[in-house]
């Protein structure tokens, strides 16, 4: 066996002791059982180098911080965690998960268990980006007739602008013409359909369009108006499918969950929350590894939209063996370079932990992550409500919000969870109390 494969297979086992209690070896610990300097060491024995531990807490620094956004004078940190059992189409994965909310990484953890041995199948749609820009002409359906007849050149135009990407494999893939009636009066939008690869590819097409857009005034006159990416995106749609088995579930579960899936597809106040529990863990995901979660957010929520009528992103149903089968379609917005995904030391070393070397990789796992999410509050919701998992997880926020600090904020929240009466005011009382 070659180094590198030894290493592969070492990964494989330590995550697998990890995550799968069933793979899980007598000596070994879950990773929520270690404190943080024994996960940093399992990180190192997994793929991390010194050099990368000391990047991972220094973090970015405030000069280069001021480099990527305007007006600075901080840096606003949040908890950086691991999701475990997470097995994506055959192969094992630590997911990096950035959120300040409590209780989402140890979902996405538990709702992963579930899925396995087999994990999550999944796949995506692909990275075609796609541009608009927008002519504002006297004759629309005369200039639209003419785009048509230029396509092929179109496509060579922009080709030639995203020459670079062209060598990695990508470009135009097709262009289309619409005429958009708006209160305004009719425009011609020209929609420019561009394989960005590996990159989300945001500033790649925004470029291409402010490029391309000259050239169209110039040879059907007007003028033209935006030129921009859009984010709703269904040619970026990721599916992930998982099996929750029966056993492990139990019937009065699955039936349970499948009535509160079904108030989901039923009503809005109940879908929206559905799918923001989703976004909890996509979102996290997106952050962790430099990607643009607004983007995703705004494209989730189009797509949850697009037959007129708001729904959940997630299905559920049972198989002909009564085990409960739980698929996502999410269009995925994301990168693996550009951005700052190459920029901020933190994202570097997520992406490297996640050992993912392609965009398609990272979106079949962040698709999966959507639905070991949903799952999981789904589960949680049905069987004993959200809250005692909440709020045990929340207790310590409480005891620091009230002023406790350290193993002081641990105690706090430990003896308001023993004494079922978690609240800030018992937090204030039980600090008054150490004092
Ligand atoms: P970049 O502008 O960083 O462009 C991608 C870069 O990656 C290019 O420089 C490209 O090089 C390089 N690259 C290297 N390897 C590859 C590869 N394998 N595949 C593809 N590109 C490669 O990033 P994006 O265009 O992806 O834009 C993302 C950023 O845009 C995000 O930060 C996002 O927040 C922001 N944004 C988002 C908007 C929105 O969503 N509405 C609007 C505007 C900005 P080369 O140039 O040689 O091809």
């Amino acid at each position: 066996m070659n180094r590198l494969m030894k290493k592969e297979t070492k990964k494989e086992e330590l995550i697998g002791n990890l995550g799968n209690n069933m793979a899980r070896s007598s000596n070994s610990r879950h990773f929520h059982e270690m404190d943080i300097n024994e996960r940093l060491d399992y990180l190192k024995e997994y793929c991390l180098d010194d050099n990368d531990l000391k990047l991972l807490a220094e973090g970015i620094s405030l000069e280069n911080a001021a480099r990527l956004s305007e007006n600075v004078i901080a840096i606003h940190g949040m908890p950086l965690g691991i999701a475990t059992n997470f097995k994506v189409n055959g192969k094992n994965y630590l997911v990096p998960m950035a959120i300040e909310e409590s209780s989402v990484v140890a979902a996405a953890s538990n709702g992963a268990k579930y899925a396995l041995p087999e994990g999550f199948t999944a796949e995506w749609l692909g990275n075609v980006t796609v541009g608009m820009i927008q002519l504002k002409v006297q004759e629309p359906q005369a200039v639209k007739r003419k785009l048509m007849r230029m396509k092929s050149d179109i496509i060579e135009w922009i080709n030639d602008t995203a020459s670079s990407i062209v060598k990695r494999g990508g470009g135009a893939r097709d262009v289309t013409f619409s005429i958009v009636k708006t209160a305004r009066g009719p425009f011609v939008v020209v929609y420019l359909y561009v394989d960005t690869v590996d990159a989300m590819g945001a500033n790649t097409i925004n470029s291409v369009c402010e490029r391309l857009a000259p050239r169209l005034k110039e040879t059907v006159g007007g003028d033209y108006i935006l030129r921009i990416l859009s984010n709703y995106a269904p040619e970026k749609v990721a599916r992930a499918r998982a099996t929750f088995s029966k056993d492990l579930l139990g019937e009065d579960c699955i039936e349970r969950m499948l009535d509160g899936y079904a108030l989901a597809c039923a009503d809005i106040r109940r879908a929206t929350t559905h799918n923001k529990g989703i976004m909890n863990g996509i979102d996290a995901v997106a952050i962790a590894t430099g990607n643009d979660w607004r983007a995703l957010e705004a494209g989730a929520h189009a797509y949850a939209a697009r037959n007129g009528r708001y729904a959940p992103l997630t299905h559920y149903e049972k198989d002909t063996k009564g085990n409960l089968i739980g698929t996502i379609e999410i269009p995925i917005q994301i990168g693996i370079v550009g951005g700052i995904t190459s920029v901020h030391p933190t994202t570097k070393i997520a992406l490297k932990i996640l050992g993912v070397t392609k965009a398609q990789e990272l979106a079949c796992v962040m698709a999966s992550v959507g639905l070991a999410q949903n799952f999981a509050a789904l589960r949680a919701l049905a069987v004993e409500g959200i809250q005692r998992g909440h709020m045990e997880l929340h207790a310590v926020n409480l005891a620091m919000a009230a002023g406790a600090e350290g193993k002081k904020a641990d105690e706090i929240a430990k003896r308001m969870v023993a004494e079922g009466r978690i609240s800030l005011e018992y937090a204030k009382r039980l600090l008054e109390e150490y004092r």
